[in-house]
């Protein structure tokens, strides 16, 4: 007998596999195949973690710590994120009753939204924004709701754009500065634009600030929760990934008012139980220790940044505004005369550079691409050339001049 056609539940079905996934796995059979692929497609830092945090995790693993820990994270965990908030964010919670240490800011992400949304509830989300946002709010059973953003507007945030998208039954809101993958990080207007609306609607806002340490020119970063009638609506969510290059480890964090974390922490504890006890160890010696190599990658960032941007504006048909934050470019590719998705099927195939089809972040993703530039200066460079040789022949074999 065949198995029943509706096997699968529905709200598993409505979500895809992140293309940022696809991406990756096409390249890594092209490699397997011996072609040298260049690889903007990841969020991966290709830093390695620095390693008095290695060693840290490594001394906890040697000395026993191998078994199950405290749900919520090991408390000296908790005390140094803490501080932490206190210190970087302006921001005050309690160890015990107002933090959640979580298997990565994606684990933080899911029971969030499991928390919070029931089936009929509708969630805001920014157009184009990262691809976890939506899949989270389907997983839960709720609706997700589009905010479109341009980059005529350079992809900016204001009250009548978020007005549109709110409905009787809109129960979440999310947020992320800075953003991946528009490398926007939100201005004083835009923070003020989403605490009044979240006020006026009385909605809960996960703040994603997982890039907060990787920022530009001088911005600082200002956390929503701190904005007066925000702390107690805000969970501010971030994580190690990208901060100490601690992708792998899988560590993030949530913190925000005791009774949402309560109710997370069911979540978190009916599906892992905790995060894992020595990589907590990792992150407290991330957290504990010098902060220098933090700074030393977010400079390197910055010159990769101006590296890609310039490199970018010079290919026919592309135009790229300057990222505020993140490590991601967003050129706007229409120029080209290609969608989106033809032009990363185009870059790979015949440039060999693997990236990301923008319409993969929403429907305002539409005529971009992203390119994440965690990769080193020598790539960037291999990248660009490759790019500008395919553009340069494509020009060519249809009857255009070879630089446009
Ligand atoms: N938030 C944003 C905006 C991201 O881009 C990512 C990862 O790419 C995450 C959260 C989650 O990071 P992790 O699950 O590695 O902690």
């Amino acid at each position: 007998m065949s198995l029943r056609p509706d096997l699968f539940a529905a709200r598993v079905r409505a979500i895809g596999s992140p293309a940022t996934v696809a991406v990756s796995n096409r390249m890594r059979e092209m490699q397997r195949a011996g072609i040298d692929v260049v690889e903007f497609a990841g969020g991966d830092p290709d830093f390695p973690t620095p390693m008095h945090i290695v060693d840290a995790a490594y001394e906890a693993m040697r000395a026993g710590d191998t078994h199950y820990v405290a749900s919520r994270g090991i408390p000296e965990l908790r005390d140094a994120l803490a501080a932490k908030l206190l210190r970087d964010n302006g921001l005050r919670y309690d160890p015990a009753r107002e933090i959640l240490v979580t298997p990565s800011g994606k684990h933080a992400l899911f029971c969030a939204t499991m928390a919070l949304l029931d089936a009929g509830d509708e969630a805001i989300i920014l157009d184009p924004s990262w691809v976890t946002y939506e899949a989270c709010v389907r997983l839960a059973g709720a609706t997700p709701v589009s905010v479109p953003l341009t980059v005529d507007d350079n992809f900016r945030i204001t009250p009548d754009k978020l007005e549109r998208a709110a409905s009787p039954r809109t129960k979440l809101l999310i947020v992320n500065s800075p953003n991946n993958p528009t490398g926007r990080v939100l201005d004083g207007d835009e923070l003020q634009a989403v605490a009044a609306f979240a006020q006026e609607h009385n909605l809960v806002v996960v703040a994603d600030e997982m890039y907060e340490k990787i920022m530009y020119d001088g911005r600082q970063h200002v956390s929503l929760a701190t904005l007066p009638g925000m702390r107690e609506r805000t969970l501010t969510l971030n994580g190690f990934s990208k901060a100490y290059a601690m992708t792998g480890w899988r560590l993030g964090y949530i913190a925000g008012p005791a009774d949402m974390i309560g109710e997370m922490l069911k979540v978190h504890e009916q599906s892992v139980s905790c995060a894992t006890s020595f990589v907590q160890r990792g992150g407290l010696a991330a957290l504990a220790g010098p902060q220098d190599c933090v700074a030393a990658m977010a400079a390197e960032y910055r010159a990769r940044r101006d590296l890609i941007v310039n490199g970018l504006n010079r290919l026919p048909g592309v135009r790229c505004h300057l990222p505020e934050g993140a490590f991601y470019a967003f050129p706007d590719i229409r120029g080209t005369g290609m969608p989106s998705a033809a032009f990363a099927e185009f870059a790979i195939s015949e440039a060999h550079v693997a990236l990301t089809s923008g319409d993969a972040f929403g429907a305002c993703g539409e005529g971009h691409v992203r390119l994440s530039f965690a990769t080193s200066r020598e790539r960037v460079v291999e990248g660009l050339e490759r790019l500008a040789r395919a553009l340069a022949k494509l020009r060519v074999a249809l009857g255009q001049p070879a630089v446009g």
